[in-house]
């Protein structure tokens, strides 16, 4: 029995281990564990949570068609991935358990350890995959020419069928429609601006290639272009696996082949494919040095840029900024687009940054955690370092500094 574990990378198509579990018709139970580490923040981006909900729902939807479905766990992973493995094995299965290996945060990495070690213990196999290119081995000079040997290569094929046997479990579980009514309050009805799912990521690369691209490379800095839509949307989408970066690198560049008389168009899809680039470049930096996330590159910050609890005078900036109430237009219309939408465009995303640490004197941590808690994308790997960047914190000796102007822009 092959035990496919679903986390961050919800998606049939160019995933490696559907690919492998599936193979030669073996029996394979899909599931997912809702675990309340995710959804139990006091703060938790409602949208994000959402997004994700929708996401399980078009998963199962789509193994539906191939004759499988999804199981929906609830509880610590910690405690349902070995008790799932005990009630199979009590069933006479051996099961072997593939996952895609995950980066993000000091949970998920303990999480997949204590796993690992348990299935060590009981000598039972697993797999753990890719989700996007990642180097195993710190290997700066390759990195370049590795991650397009890996984009270039053929994507994991997708099955045609899953095997997915009746198995009587008895661990807390839930219906599709117990998590809607459970959950009820993520679901609430709010204008939704990104929905979730493998087959929204597939029309959105779809609706960007055909024609939104057009101008991307200049649009991308106007708010109000972008989030109508002239960058492509998918930054939920690459976060919570829906459609790998791979699937949009190859499918890019079919587009940018047959435009190739066209050099502006061109131009644009190849500043679209460099920011791909980035996301798993950002993600890969996370996977080497986790302690980036939360400390300052340069311990020479360190009196500057602390985590620690904001003085009152400090705390009235800092809630004036998060709310949109600093008198500066262009800043509040984009914080409250941050907690209306869950998203911003570039631009705005570095500009509020540099209002709050450079302007306002406080520190990134303090930005980089509201960021967190709103975005639909939340993205550790690129969001803490984002903001330790636009903060000043990661290239101190370089010429330039950018702050961005709120009034100029
Ligand atoms: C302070 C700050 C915080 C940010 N936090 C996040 C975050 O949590 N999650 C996130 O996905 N992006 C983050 N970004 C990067 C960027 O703003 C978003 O990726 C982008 O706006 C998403 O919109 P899109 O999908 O339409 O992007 P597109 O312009 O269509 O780009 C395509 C994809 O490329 C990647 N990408 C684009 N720009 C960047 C970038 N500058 N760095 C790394 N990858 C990039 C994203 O995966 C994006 O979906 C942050 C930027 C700043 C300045």
């Amino acid at each position: 029995m092959h035990l496919l574990w679903f986390r961050r990378d919800l998606r049939l198509t160019d995933n490696e281990i559907v690919t492998i579990a599936t193979a030669d018709g073996a029996e394979v139970l899909p599931f997912f564990i809702i675990d309340p580490w995710f959804y139990t923040w006091a703060d938790v981006g409602k949208k994000r949570v959402r997004f994700l909900f929708e996401s399980l729902e078009n998963l199962n939807f789509n193994l539906q068609k191939l004759g499988s479905r999804l199981y929906l766990f609830e509880g610590n992973s910690t405690d349902i991935v070995p008790e799932l493995t005990k009630q199979l094995t009590d069933l006479r299965y051996k099961p072997k358990l593939f996952f895609n290996r995950d980066v993000q945060v000091k949970y998920g990495i303990s999480r997949d350890k204590t796993i690992v070690d348990f299935y060590k213990r009981l000598n039972l196999d697993y797999h753990i995959g890719l989700n996007n290119f990642l180097q195993s081995q710190d290997k700066r000079d390759e990195w370049f020419s590795e991650y397009y040997n890996y984009q270039r290569q053929p994507q994991h094929p997708t099955p045609q069928t899953i095997n997915t046997p009746q198995v009587t479990l008895n661990l807390p579980q839930l219906t599709f429609k117990e998590l809607k009514h459970k959950y009820h309050s993520f679901w609430a009805g709010e204008k939704i601006y990104f929905s979730g799912g493998e087959t929204e990521a597939q029309a959105k690369l779809d609706s960007f290639l055909q024609k939104r691209y057009y101008g991307y490379h200049w649009k991308l800095s106007r708010p109000m272009l972008s989030q109508l839509g002239a960058t492509s949307h998918l930054s939920p989408h690459l976060t919570f696996g829906t459609i790998s970066t791979r699937t949009v690198y190859q499918s890019t560049k079919i587009r940018a082949e047959k435009l190739k008389t066209q050099p502006k168009a061109e131009f644009s899809l190849k500043a679209f494919r460099d920011r791909l680039r980035w996301h798993d470049s950002f993600t890969q930096r996370l996977y080497f040095y986790p302690e980036i996330a939360y400390t300052n590159r340069y311990p020479e910050f360190d009196s500057l840029y602390t985590p620690s609890e904001l003085s009152p005078a400090k705390q009235e900036l800092f809630q004036a900024w998060l709310e949109g109430m600093t008198g500066f237009p262009l800043v509040d219309a984009s914080m409250r687009q941050l907690q209306t939408m869950g998203w911003m465009n570039f631009r705005m995303r570095a500009m509020c940054a540099t209002f709050l640490t450079i302007n306002c004197g406080i520190s990134w941590h303090h930005g980089a955690r509201h960021y967190m808690n709103y975005l639909v994308d939340g993205d550790l790997a690129i969001n803490n370092w984002q903001w330790q960047m636009q903060a000043g914190a990661t290239n101190p000796l370089s010429d330039t500094f950018r702050i961005y102007n709120p009034s100029k822009n």
